[in-house]
C-alpha cells in the first residue's frame, strides 16, 4: 500500500479562501473587519519568519493585522502592559504572542494575561478547560488544524484508536482532547512511555509531535493507518523533515501528511479561523 498524501497546503488555501469570502461579505454589509495583533519579543529568526507568514496570510484573507516588536531585553511589565492595551482595544479580536519568549519573561503569565475571548492561539487555561469539558470556544491552532486535515480524509473518528506521540501544552495535550471530543479512544505517549513501538502499532490515527527526526519508525505504523506528522526539524542543508520516517511509513499507511506542506499551513489557516470566530461569535 502507498498512502495518499493529505495536502495541507491545498486544504489550508481552501480554508483561507472561505475566510476571505466571509470577510468580503462582512465588508459589503458594513460590518467590522477582524483585527489580529501579533507581538514579537526579540530577534529570533525562526519566529520572525513565522510572524511574517501569519501576517501575509492575514493580508491575503482580509484580516487586519498589526505587529508589535519589543526588544529582546524588554521588561515583562512592558509586555503585560501592551497585552492589556490590546485586551482593551475594540478593534482587536485576536492577540498572538509569538513563542518562545526570552528567558526572563514568564510565558505562562503572558498566556494568562491575554483575554480568553482574544486568545486566538487557544493556549489560555480557560480555553483548554472549555475543550476538556466538551464546550470548546477558541481552540489551539495546531490540534484543531489536524482535525480539519483528518476530516478531509473522510475516514471516521468514532471508536477509532488514536495515538499521540508528544504531550506538550501546545500540541500533544490539546490534540488528545480534540480526538477524544471527536469520538476516538486516545492514548498519549511521551518521553517516559515504554514500548513506544507497541503503542504506535495500535494506532488507526497516529499524530506525532516530538521534534526529533525518526522518533517513529515507519515499520511501526499499522497498515491502513492515518498518519499526521506535526514535527518540524531543520536540517543543516536548509531542508525540513518531520518526526516520522516518511518513506517507510508511506508504504504502510492509508493517508499521510508531508513535511513541509502538511500541518504547518493548516496551523496558520486555523489562526485566521479563530480570529474570525472571535469577531463573529465573541465580539459581535
Ligand atoms: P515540546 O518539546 O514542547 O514537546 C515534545 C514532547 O515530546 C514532550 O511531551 C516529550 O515528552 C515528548 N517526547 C520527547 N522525546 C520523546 C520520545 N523519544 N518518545 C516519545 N515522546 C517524546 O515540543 P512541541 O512544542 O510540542 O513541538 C513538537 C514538534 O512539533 C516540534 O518539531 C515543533 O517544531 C513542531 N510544531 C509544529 C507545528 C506546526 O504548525 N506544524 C506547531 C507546533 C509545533
Amino acid at each position: 500500500m502507498t498512502a495518499k498524501l493529505i495536502d495541507g497546503k491545498a486544504i489550508a488555501a481552501e480554508v483561507r479562501r472561505k475566510i476571505k469570502d466571509r470577510i468580503d461579505v462582512r465588508r459589503e454589509n458594513g460590518l467590522r473587519i477582524p483585527g489580529l495583533a501579533v507581538v514579537l519579543v526579540g530577534e529570533n529568526p525562526a519566529s520572525e519568519i513565522y510572524v511574517r507568514n501569519k501576517c501575509a496570510a492575514c493580508d491575503e484573507s482580509g484580516v487586519l493585522s498589526s505587529s508589535y516588536n519589543l526588544p529582546d531585553d524588554a521588561p515583562e511589565e512592558d509586555l503585560l502592559a501592551l497585552i492589556d492595551e490590546l485586551n482593551n482595544d475594540a478593534g482587536i479580536d485576536g492577540i498572538l504572542v509569538q513563542f518562545p519568549l526570552p528567558a526572563h519573561i514568564d510565558a505562562d503569565k503572558v498566556t494568562e494575561q491575554i483575554r480568553p475571548d482574544k486568545d486566538v492561539d487557544g493556549f489560555h487555561p480557560y480555553n483548554i478547560g472549555r475543550l476538556a469539558l466538551r464546550r470548546p470556544s477558541l481552540r489551539s491552532c495546531t490540534p484543531r488544524g489536524v482535525i480539519t486535515l483528518l476530516e478531509h480524509t473522510g475516514e471516521p473518528f468514532y471508536g477509532r484508536q488514536a495515538v499521540i506521540v508528544g504531550a506538550s501544552n501546545i500540541v500533544g495535550r490539546p490534540m488528545g482532547l480534540e480526538l477524544l471530543l471527536a469520538g476516538c479512544t486516545v492514548t498519549t505517549c511521551h518521553r517516559f512511555t515504554r514500548h513506544l513501538d507497541e503503542h504506535v502499532a495500535q494506532a488507526d490515527i497516529l499524530v506525532v509531535a516530538v521534534g526529533k527526526p525518526g522518533v517513529v519508525s515507519g515499520s511501526w505504523v499499522k497498515p491502513g493507518a492515518t498518519v499526521i506528522d506535526v514535527g518540524i526539524n531543520h536540517l543543516k542543508d536548509g531542508s525540513l523533515i518531520g518526526d516520522i520516517e516518511f518513506d517507510s511509513a508511506r508504504e504502510r499507511a492509508a493517508w499521510i501528511t508531508p513535511v513541509p506542506g502538511g500541518v504547518g499551513p493548516m496551523t496558520v489557516a486555523t489562526l485566521l479561523e479563530n480570529t474570525l470566530y472571535a469577531t463573529e461569535e465573541l465580539h459581535n
